[in-house]
């Protein structure tokens, strides 16, 4: 039996595992990612990981790889946070490894998604994952296949259009779903709130974290409860408007704010219901399984469902 490597490439580290055919994942490691140069030495780095953990390159079936940003047919069509212009991942690697190694890849979030489905052991075929960290990402897995889209921009729910009058949001527009219902975003309503509702218990802490919100609205403080009853009604009414299109069985919710678990899905899913349409409605809402492993599962899998 080959092994598989799987790469999850993020701006900060890149969370590297070594897995044998049948799944099972024989060891993992990091490496730290450097962005310097364009970020071109990223290969090298992994190169040198590779040397460091005793990876023979000819006993590999293939290498799977996610990244942050758009991927069309193995061409990351820019990645900020590696400070990447156009790359094509496969030329870069193969030609670093001197390797005709199959390499596949895809968008970090699509991957995750990947990996998701992969572990869910339910009879869909079709699903969504959006994971609610510093952003929102999403990834729509079609037929058992991650969706790309036309310019490897497919799966974006972060950035759908909630309310054209909304808060500024990073990618320049306004009112993106990123801007109500991200980590980020329930922070800035607890900063934004506590200065026009002084009586909430929030006012009395020094820094607001997301988790903290959380936690005053377990306790019944009105103002962090409003905060993720908002997060909680926008997100499950972008969910609807997803799926009023595509009518998935299937969404699941993961990233850091989904750690707060059934109290944000039962809101989610009321705010869903509110806005559903048609048979879309008997799609369930459940919590994502794998957390930070999603991204490396999916490049794994991506080289067993490619190769
Ligand atoms: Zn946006």
């Amino acid at each position: 039996m080959k092994d598989v490597i799987a790469l999850d490439i993020g701006g900060t580290s890149v969370k590297c595992g070594l897995y044998d055919e049948s799944g099972v994942l024989k060891k993992k490691w990091r490496v730290s990612t450097n962005t310097d140069g364009g970020g071109m030495s990223i290969f090298k780095d992994i190169h040198l990981s590779f040397q460091k953990e005793g990876i023979d390159v000819s006993a590999l079936s293939g290498i799977g790889v996610g990244v942050p940003g758009p991927v069309k047919d193995g061409t990351v069509h820019g990645a900020v946070n590696l400070g990447w212009e156009t790359v094509n991942v496969p030329e870069a690697l193969k030609t670093e490894l001197k390797s005709g190694v199959p390499v596949y890849v895809g968008n970090d979030a699509n991957v995750a998604a990947l990996g998701e489905f992969s572990k869910r052991g339910e009879k869909v075929d079709n699903m969504l994952l959006i994971t609610l960290g510093t952003g929102v990402g999403g990834g729509i897995v079609l037929n058992g296949d991650i969706v790309e889209g036309a310019h490897g921009g497919a799966g974006e729910i972060g950035h759908m259009s909630m309310d054209p009058e909304g808060p500024l949001c990073s990618c320049g527009g306004y009112g993106c779903l990123e801007t109500y219902s991200s980590a980020t975003a329930v922070k800035r309503m607890a900063n934004e709130g506590v200065k026009v509702n002084p009586d909430s218990s929030l006012a009395t802490l020094s820094y607001i974290g997301g988790r903290d919100v959380f936690e005053h609205a377990y306790k019944g403080d009105a103002l962090s409860e409003a905060i993720i009853d908002e997060a909680a009604e926008q997100l499950g009414r972008a969910i609807a408007n997803v799926n009023t299109t595509l009518d998935l069985p299937l969404i699941l919710i993961g990233g850091g704010l989904a750690q707060a678990g059934e109290y944000l899905l039962k809101k989610v899913r009321g705010a869903y219901q509110g806005a559903c349409f048609g048979t879309s409605c008997q799609a369930e809402i459940k919590p994502a399984s794998l957390g930070n492993d999603a991204g490396m599962v999916g490049a794994f899998e991506l080289v067993m469902r490619r190769g």
